[in-house]
């Protein structure tokens, strides 16, 4: 087994430090990381501004190694699902959604979730692992070498497999690669989201990192969040979730976004409306609704479209900007919550079953 360094693995720093360790200028630390994140090639010979020479050397210090070419499910409506095979077996996946010109990807962060959000696939999968910043950014790198000449992706957001905030230090060295201008993808980070479950000690260090931020709340009370949520509102209580949102300094032009899963009989109420405005009075947001997408095993129903619709016209008459997320992917189990491995069955059993 190779101990030679992944120079896909390797972050700036340490990408200097072999360069400087091989006698070279420091302007082909640049070199590198552009082929990496620019030209998004999958070997050091492709490094073409760098003499054969140098390519040999650098062949015999380091390797260069993405993640397998992923297996891809195509939805009728256009949604894209990437499974990643892992080195270690694991895997991983990645939703791409197309929505009129724009093209939204949504990234997994983890490899199964520690927290047990009671309508979510990859909840009851438990956690395997933390992906690793450079298995973040393949996930992006991968889906826009599928894209037609010319397309390109126009944002994304962490809200696939896993809590983003349960694995901050590598999305954090992810987002750098994903949005330096210089060597990186030059994504804007106004076009970049985050989205937690609600882990409200770590929401300062998401405002510094400048991206937007979603919270997935899914409850007007704290009993009901308890009974969707257990674990994370035991960990951080539906109060100081909210107290977190309003101490949050939201830049101009911008607000924050609370997803909210919307389960028949459970959260769906006009009351549970009503609630939810109170709550969030006072917080410059906007309101996804999110019709659950039923999943094999689960015991929660997607609303009556007149409820959801009701439970919209509620909120925008308190004043809120309210959208329903139309459910994409379902067919390949690429839509919101249906990501990841059901008990019992392989990755390619958990995407044959149709809704
Ligand atoms: S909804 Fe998000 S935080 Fe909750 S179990 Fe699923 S992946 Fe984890």
């Amino acid at each position: 087994m190779t101990t030679h360094p992944n120079l896909c693995a390797l972050d700036a720093g340490h990408m200097a430090s072999l360069v400087e360790r091989l006698g070279w200028p420091s302007y082909r630390t640049r070199q590198i990381l552009q082929w990496i994140y620019q030209h998004r090639i999958r070997d050091i010979a492709g490094m073409s501004n760098l003499s054969l020479m140098d390519r040999e050397t650098l062949g015999r210090e380091a390797v260069m190694e993405r993640l397998a070419s992923p297996t891809l499910f195509q939805s009728a409506d256009g949604t894209m699902k990437f499974l990643f095979s892992l080195q270690d077996g694991l895997t991983v996946e990645s939703v791409l959604i197309p929505d009129g010109r724009r093209l939204t990807q949504c990234v997994s962060t983890q490899v199964g979730c520690t927290l047990d959000c009671g309508f979510c696939v990859t909840g009851h999968m438990g956690l395997k692992r933390n992906l690793k910043a450079h298995e973040i950014v393949d996930q992006i790198l991968t889906a826009q070498d599928h894209l037609r000449p010319g397309d390109r992706i126009s944002s994304l957001v962490f809200m696939g497999m896993g809590e983003p905030l349960a694995n901050f230090d590598e999305l954090s060295e992810a987002l750098t690669r994903l949005t330096d201008t210089e060597w990186g993808m030059g994504f804007p980070k106004r076009r970049i989201t985050i989205s937690t479950a609600g882990f409200s000690p770590r929401l300062h260090e998401v405002a510094k990192l400048g991206v937007n931020l979603a919270i997935s709340l899914n409850a007007s009370t704290s009993e009901q969040r308890a009974r969707l949520m257990p674990m994370m509102n035991r960990l951080h209580p539906l109060p100081d979730l909210l107290a977190a949102c309003r101490a949050y300094p939201i830049p101009a032009n911008r607000h924050l976004t609370f997803e909210y899963v919307l389960l028949q009989g459970e959260n769906d109420s006009a009351d549970d409306a009503v609630r939810l405005s109170r709550l969030l009075r006072g917080i410059r947001c906007k309101i996804n609704l999110i019709p659950f997408n039923e999943f094999p095993g689960n015991p929660f129903r997607r609303p009556e479209d007149p409820v959801i619709a009701a439970f919209q016209t509620i909120l925008r008459q308190k004043g809120y900007d309210v959208f329903i997320r139309h459910n994409r992917g379902r067919d390949v189990l690429g839509a919101c919550g249906q990501l990841g491995t059901l008990p019992g069955r392989t990755g390619a059993e958990s995407l044959s079953i149709g809704p």
